[in-house]
């Protein structure tokens, strides 16, 4: 084949594989304007080369981040070096629809790019050359594995009846609270409640009523809380509340109120109407403290004097 022929052939070639390649290839000059536009970019964009060629990039796609994509190039022009963006910093460049049938859950095409400066026979660089990958299918799995772990972290945390924060993890943020008081010079109150005859409950309407009115409990309780109060279920009808940056007569007064709300609200599960009392044990932080369980154990011991002394009352921890 002669050389000349033989150079035909490579071009031709090359045109092919730079159409059906299935990477974006954009060719810019210095002030943003296309000069080459691949069958990748012509295929997601629905732009033809010749309806984009000579035109501003920005005019072409006004989505684009103007600012952040002209100090991208800049810096490819002035220090001659290659750049790179990925999908975690920016999601695209171009917006794409995203068309992959897997990924469907997408609604645009995410994008890593890589920008190339390129130099003309004079060393100087002249234009950009910017590769488009699309990541969508790898950005996809990477977000919906996020998501499932966030759920299952939320899930391991939460007690499923009552959807209030679970054993183990309420145990976790008084531990930090613990500390913190440890640390500094501010007052904690630690509350425990058990509804009273529970077992009563169970027995006369059966254990799907008592679940109902565990949850009711619950919602009483987290209506009655502030935002820095952290509430838990501690174990089957026993509850937990750390509250913060508060002293014993403030601890008080919350666990009246909140006394008060469950003897005097009515639960309707289905054709029953319940009454509950519930009994509190406070205890508040001090120093003395060597370990957050013994914060727990005196304010559980309070509690069991309420019990002790009939029921639907609060005592209040001498633990010093
Ligand atoms: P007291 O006033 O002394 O606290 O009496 P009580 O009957 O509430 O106390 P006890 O500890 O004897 O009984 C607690 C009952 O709570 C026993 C158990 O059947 C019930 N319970 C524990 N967890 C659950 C639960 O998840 N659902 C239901 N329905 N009942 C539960
Ligand atoms: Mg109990
Ligand atoms: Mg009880």
């Amino acid at each position: 084949m002669p050389a000349a022929d033989f150079n035909m052939h490579e071009i031709h070639w090359l045109m092919d594989m730079f159409n059906t390649v299935d990477v974006g290839l954009v060719v810019l000059d210095r002030q943003y304007c296309v000069c080459i536009w691949n069958g990748f970019m012509e295929n997601h964009s629905g732009l033809l080369p010749s309806a984009v060629k000579d035109k501003d990039i920005f005019d072409l796609f006004p989505s684009i981040d103007e600012q952040w994509f002209r100090k991208k190039t800049d810096s490819v022009f002035v220090l001659k070096n290659r750049s790179f963006t990925i999908w975690e910093q920016k999601p695209y460049i171009f917006r794409f629809k995203n068309y992959r049938p897997i990924t469907g859950k997408a609604h645009h095409m995410y994008q890593n790019a890589t920008f190339i400066p390129l130099t003309s026979t004079t060393g100087d660089v002249t234009h950009v050359c910017i590769i488009i990958y699309d990541v969508t299918d790898e950005a996809v799995n990477k977000i919906e594995l996020e998501e499932a772990n966030r759920l299952l972290e939320q899930v391991s945390r939460t007690d499923s009846l009552t959807q209030l924060p679970n054993r183990g993890f309420w145990e976790e943020t008084l531990t930090k609270e613990f500390k913190r008081l440890n640390r500094s010079n501010g007052c904690g109150s630690l509350l425990i409640l058990d509804i009273d005859h529970f077992k009563n409950i169970n027995d006369t309407y059966g254990h799907a009523t008592g679940d109902e009115a565990l949850r009711h409990i619950a919602g009483l309780l987290k209506t009655t809380l502030r935002e820095s109060d952290m509430a838990g279920r501690y174990g089957g009808e026993e509850f937990v509340v750390t509250l913060c940056d508060t002293d014993l007569e403030g601890a008080q007064v919350f666990a009246e109120r909140l006394r008060q709300r469950v003897e005097s609200t009515e639960v309707v599960v289905g054709e029953f109407k319940l009454k509950m009392t519930i009994s509190i044990g406070i205890a508040q932080y001090q120093d003395s403290f060597t370990q957050y369980e013994q914060w727990i154990e005196a304010a559980d011991k309070a509690l069991y004097r309420s019990k002790e002394n009939g029921r639907n009352q609060i005592s209040v921890s001498d633990m010093k």
